[in-house]
């Protein structure tokens, strides 16, 4: 029922070439346009349980930008869902790109404001106690199932590499990463690039499925400032970045990582002749999001 082949091929990523580091790029960008990256491993076996569980509306909560939100309204569509999306705070018109691709996808966007919006399981009950058939999926998709279908990516490595690189906002995505290698006996250091402030959350959620290993880290001098964060010197990076290599990322993740990988290597972090896989978890209206400041700032 939940048919979806998953086209995520693993590319160099020649712009590091003179480091002495080999780096790849596992594109879950190319997954789906919509519920592209990490979006799909995570949402696949909370769709499944909806499905087991006779539920036909998904019901999720996320920011204005939430790449969760896109991907939640699209697979809904895709596969026979409604959908209703909770958005922090209030509504501002012109609706921006990510909320009217959802509305294109048919979902119900409803309103809340920042302290409502803390409990996520009361607007639930308020709107849909008496609704069987809603099912409650947590804001970015965070849950069990997430980190089953994120560990699902190690499947697809058909080779070694060192290093895995990639962006971390929740930690689940890199939680199902570092399980999966566990699971599968995958020998590799895994590299999280915390994108705001504090770690201790993503900490924690690594920690909890980790099995006691520390085969992995989570970097937390790469956030900006803090989360949608951005600088003059990080924008004219991903600029001369995505120029030379035909790669987008946008500033939120995808972008925080790879400027950490560039610092990270300049910093000798990585053993000369190593193998660094970074993952591309997709997001590219991030940076439509953030159009206007990359407009201001000088080249
Ligand atoms: C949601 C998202 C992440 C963060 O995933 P977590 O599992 O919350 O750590 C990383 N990159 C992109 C592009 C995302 O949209």
């Amino acid at each position: 029922m939940l048919d979806f082949p998953i086209y995520s091929p693993i590319e160099p990523v020649h712009w590091f070439d003179t480091s002495g580091v080999r780096v790849f790029m596992k594109r879950d960008d190319k997954i789906h346009p919509f519920i592209s990256g990490n979006k799909w491993r995570k949402l696949k076996y909370l769709l499944q349980r909806a499905l087991r569980e006779n539920k036909n509306h998904l019901v999720t909560f996320g920011g204005a930008y939430s790449n969760h939100l896109l991907a939640t309204a699209c697979a809904g569509a895709l596969f026979g869902f409604k959908t209703t999306g909770f958005i922090r705070g209030e509504e501002t018109l012109p609706i921006n790109d990510t909320l009217f691709l959802c509305k294109q996808f048919g979902m119900q966007l409803i309103y809340i404001d920042r302290e409502t919006y803390k409990n996520k399981q009361t607007i639930f009950c308020n709107y849909f106690e008496s609704n069987a058939e809603a099912f409650f999926i947590n804001e970015g998709g965070a849950s069990e199932e997430a980190e089953i279908g994120c560990a699902e990516l190690i499947d697809e490595l058909n080779e070694k590499y060192d290093y895995i690189v990639l962006a971390c906002g929740t930690g689940s995505t890199m939680a199902g990463i570092v399980r999966g290698c566990y699971e599968r006996n995958y020998a590799s250091n895994i590299e999280g690039v915390c994108v705001h402030k504090g770690i201790s959350p993503v900490y924690d959620c690594v920690k909890k499925s980790s099995q006691g290993l520390k085969n992995w880290h989570v970097h937390e001098d790469f956030h900006l400032g803090g989360y949608a964060k951005t600088s003059a010197d990080f924008l004219n990076w991903i600029y001369s970045f995505q120029q030379k290599t035909g790669i987008l990322l946008d500033p939120i993740y995808t972008g925080k990582m790879m400027y950490a990988l560039h610092h990270l290597i300049k910093q000798n972090y990585f053993p000369q002749g190593s193998s660094v896989l970074t993952i591309h978890t997709g997001g590219l209206l991030g940076t439509l999001g953030m159009k206007n400041r990359f407009e201001q700032i000088v080249l």
